[in-house]
């Protein structure tokens, strides 16, 4: 589904690194913050913003991720032929944040939303603990294409949705905008506690929309509030969309078709879909059968 995961062998701008649970956190009822160490990530070169990065996690039963094979050539046919119930489940995340303490010591944090056992993903951050090895594909250069927060030269807003997958990449771009930026954005978050502090010199007016059910109507409820705003400032937006897909598609529609944004300026990703696990999506992907993020694609 994304293209660290899609791409990848042929992904030049990525690596392989060995992550290790340094700490966990718990930052509101559905996040975990785990913080990662470990040499190889003074190779680790975070494009900030939404960077994403894909995430191997052991299965039941194994304390760390082991591949067969880590070499760019081969890793991916080694990793597809492992049998079933060994082989590491690919997961798409978020880097939060990476630096470098007062100690020299290399950090990544990475904040999961924990929805329950049914996720390889959710069930492993659920019980993380310090010690444990996992393995990634990571940017080894900035400038990478994981990066998809890339507002055209002339745009004077951003408008932005996010679900509580994307409000990670969310607050490490709200971050990192420059001073004064005219941001809108909505933010959907399972409950209250979820409202997690952001920071940012960006002049924002954030609406948080909180679900505390099971979610059945929640594109109605994002659509209601996104048409609720009136007119929004700025002549030529740059649109930033994630979430889960179907309601990222809707959204989209909501921007272009009613807002009349042009579409070459909304990005959008779906970061999960309800009922599909990410091996269902990227075997769409793998069959082209996804649905596209191309910002030309039709509605
Ligand atoms: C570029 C990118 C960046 C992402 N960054 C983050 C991030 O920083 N933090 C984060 O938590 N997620 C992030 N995601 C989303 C994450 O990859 C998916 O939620 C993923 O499906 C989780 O894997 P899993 O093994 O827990 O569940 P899967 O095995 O993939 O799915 C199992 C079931 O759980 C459902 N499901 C999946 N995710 C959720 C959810 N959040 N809530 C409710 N049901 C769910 C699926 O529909 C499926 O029915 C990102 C995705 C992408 C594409």
């Amino acid at each position: 589904m994304t293209d660290t995961a899609a791409d990848a062998p042929a992904a030049l701008h990525f690596g392989f690194f060995a992550l290790d649970v340094l700490r966990t956190r718990r930052l509101g009822r559905s996040f975990l913050r785990v913080t990662f160490g470990g040499e190889s990530l003074a190779d680790f070169r975070s494009g900030g913003f939404d960077q994403s990065l894909s995430l191997f996690l052991p299965p039941p039963g194994q304390e760390h991720t082991v591949l067969p094979s880590t070499d760019e050539d081969d890793w991916f046919a080694a990793w597809r032929g492992m049998p079933d119930g060994e082989r590491p489940v690919m997961r798409s995340y978020t880097v939060r944040e990476q630096r470098r303490t007062a100690e020299g010591v290399d950090e990544l944090d990475i904040d999961f939303v924990l929805h329950g056992d049914s996720g390889p993903a959710s069930r492993w951050a659920g019980r993380a603990v310090t010690g444990r090895r996992i393995m990634a594909i990571g940017p080894v250069v900035a400038q990478n294409k994981s990066v998809r927060f890339q507002p055209p030269a002339g745009s004077d807003a951003v408008w932005m949705y996010a679900d509580e997958t994307a409000l990670p990449a969310a607050a490490a771009i709200l971050e990192r905008l420059p001073a004064g930026t005219r941001v809108r954005a909505w933010f959907e978050v399972p409950h209250q506690d979820d409202r997690l502090a952001l920071s940012t010199p960006a002049d924002a007016e954030i609406t948080w929309m909180v679900r505390e059910g099971d979610g059945r109507d929640r594109t109605e409820q994002v659509l209601n509030a996104l048409r609720a705003a009136g007119p929004l400032a700025g002549q030529a937006p740059y649109v930033w969309l994630a979430g889960e897909a179907g309601t990222v598609r809707a959204a989209r529609r909501h921007f272009v078709q009613e807002r009349s944004v042009d579409r070459r300026s909304v990005r959008f990703t779906g970061y999960w879909r309800l009922g599909a696990s990410e091996e269902q999506l990227l075997a769409e992907a793998y069959a082209g059968q996804a649905p596209s993020e191309d910002p030309a694609s039709e509605l």
